[in-house]
């Protein structure tokens, strides 16, 4: 048992990624203290152990090391910094030796201004933004892209270690989230490729799992091939086979493509294809799939349910 397992945790956040990696540290041995503002999504970590707090505040009070895993940047400033950064968030509730780890996948100017206001207090912050998905966090198989100070980064990758399969520190505060954003830039385009060259497949006549298994032993193979298969039935474990239930929902990859489009207008940096898939997630969310797995593109291409 590492000296850090005598650490309390908090853990802010339990929802389709945020809940699977509490459940890893409570089994790993960690003390946690748990909040989601919807409080039925509490109840699996606090059935494996953990302790629901009924405050954001009340969850950090005594805790060592605290995690946050909200949807996006807004939610990251508002419960640090408060509502329109009236100084009413959790910053000035938190203890002084704590260190705090943001897993969001938010902005990185957002990262940034929140990390500076916990440095004005003395307190290191890291955003440690993941990918991997559902499957890998309920697996403990996350990749950690990490910004901010390295001493903070090696007090954290005992439990940065239980949740994942790889650690990576990527520059100074901020910089996980760069490379979080150009990570998902790519996983849209590929998606969207992806869920294009089976459907042209299948209306040829292929079998969706023979023109799968050769293009991820060709030179098409991808993650989205690998472990996400976008067409029903071919993958038991990927979302197209669940109904499309996320997983990792199509507005939150809107989200992050809109990122990326922020990023590469303010950097003059062209992403045609990136733009490309921002305005296909923005249609098939517009169109009520918002809430669906990100997979399910797939059959906006197809223009009827797949499968
Ligand atoms: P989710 O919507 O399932 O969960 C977010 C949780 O945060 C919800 O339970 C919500 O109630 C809670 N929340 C929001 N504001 C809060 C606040 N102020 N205080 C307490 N709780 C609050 O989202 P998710 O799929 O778990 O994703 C979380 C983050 O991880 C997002 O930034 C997403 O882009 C990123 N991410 C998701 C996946 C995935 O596959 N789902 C993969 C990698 C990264």
């Amino acid at each position: 048992m590492s000296s850090e397992q005598t650490a309390t945790v908090a853990f802010i956040g339990l929802g389709n990624m945020g809940a699977p990696m509490a459940a890893n540290l409570i089994k790993a041995g960690y003390k946690l203290t748990v909040y989601d503002r919807v409080e039925s999504v509490m109840a699996d970590v606090v059935e494996q152990g953990a302790s629901a707090a009924d405050s954001a505040t009340a969850a950090v009070e005594r805790a060592d090391i605290v995690f946050s895993m909200l949807p996006a940047g807004q939610h990251v400033r508002e419960l640090y910094l408060g509502a329109d950064d009236n100084g009413d968030g959790i910053l000035a509730c938190i203890g002084d030796d704590t260190l705090i780890i943001d897993c969001s996948t938010i902005d990185a100017e957002t990262a940034r201004l929140v990390a500076g206001r916990a440095a004005e207090r003395g307190l290191t912050m890291l955003d440690a933004p993941v990918s991997g998905g559902v499957n890998g966090a309920r697996a403990g198989g996350l990749t950690f892209m990490v910004g901010g100070d390295a001493a903070g980064l090696e007090r954290a990758r005992p439990l940065l270690d239980v949740m994942g399969k790889a650690v990576f520190h990527a520059g100074e505060a901020g910089a996980g989230q760069v490379g979080k954003m150009c990570n998902n830039m790519l996983l849209g385009i590929l998606m969207t490729g992806t869920s294009e060259a089976i459907n042209l497949a299948v209306a040829n006549g292929l079998d969706p799992a023979v023109i799968s298994e050769i293009m991820k032993n060709a030179s098409g193979g991808n993650w989205a091939l690998n472990v996400y298969n976008p067409y029903p039935g071919v993958m038991d474990t990927a979302p197209a086979s669940n109904d499309y239930k996320p997983g990792f929902g199509v507005d939150l990859m809107l989200k992050d493509l809109g990122l990326a489009m922020d990023s590469s207008l303010k950097n003059g940096v062209s992403t045609p294809l990136g733009s490309m898939a921002r305005s296909l997630y923005s249609v098939h969310s517009r169109s009520g799939s918002g809430a669906r797995d990100f997979s399910s593109i797939l059959e906006l291409l197809h223009g009827k349910p797949a499968g």
